[in-house]
């Protein structure tokens, strides 16, 4: 019977693969689910990228958001924290490093989240690799000198599109209806 073997063997098989699956199972609830996992209809968690945080988010910039007219036109693509050389910098949202190294004359990290956001940071000296898997408010490097604003960090939010969005957006309506007077 050279087909009993087999059949003998598929049981225990089974077994322990139903056991793989239920100690999957059992350990999944225990796991903080990430932002990122949640896919991109759940809120995910955003953090101010210094600590501690502002009071205020729309209070703690040196310089708002600026919605160039055209895609090719001057504006500010982003915001400005005022914050000292070497000032740990740390993710807005869980995603992955998509970029860290040098832009022409300054350092930055770009990092992708869920639906295709992607946060900029600059100039920062990275301490994160292409690839890595971030958390919300994880330190992804420090704040060097140079860019276009001393003493600052530059932080870009981009939608899927390539579009430049006012980073302050991911803290609620509140702070945006507040920061475009500020912008000015
Ligand atoms: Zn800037």
């Amino acid at each position: 019977m050279p087909t009993r073997r087999p059949l003998i063997l598929l049981v225990p098989l089974t077994l322990v693969l139903l056991l793989i699956i239920a100690a999957v199972a059992t350990a999944a609830p225990a796991t903080p689910a990430s932002p990122a996992a949640e896919g991109t209809s759940a809120t995910p968690r955003w953090e101010w990228p210094l600590q501690p945080p502002p009071p205020d988010p729309a209070a703690g910039l040196t310089r708002g958001f600026e919605r160039p007219p055209a895609p090719w036109a001057a504006g500010h693509r982003g915001v400005d924290l005022p914050a000292a050389p070497g000032t740990a910098v740390h993710t807005a949202g869980a995603g992955r490093i998509t970029f860290a190294g040098i832009v022409v004359d300054r350092p930055l990290v770009v990092v992708e989240h869920a639906g295709g956001l992607r946060t900029s940071y600059e100039p920062v000296r990275p301490q994160v690799e292409v690839g890595d898997a971030v958390a919300a408010g994880e330190r992804i490097g420090s704040l060097a000198s140079g860019g276009h604003c001393e003493g600052c960090l530059h932080w870009g939010v981009r939608n899927a599109a390539g579009t430049y969005l006012d980073p302050l957006h991911l803290f609620g309506t509140r702070v945006q209806i507040r920061l475009y007077p500020l912008g000015r």
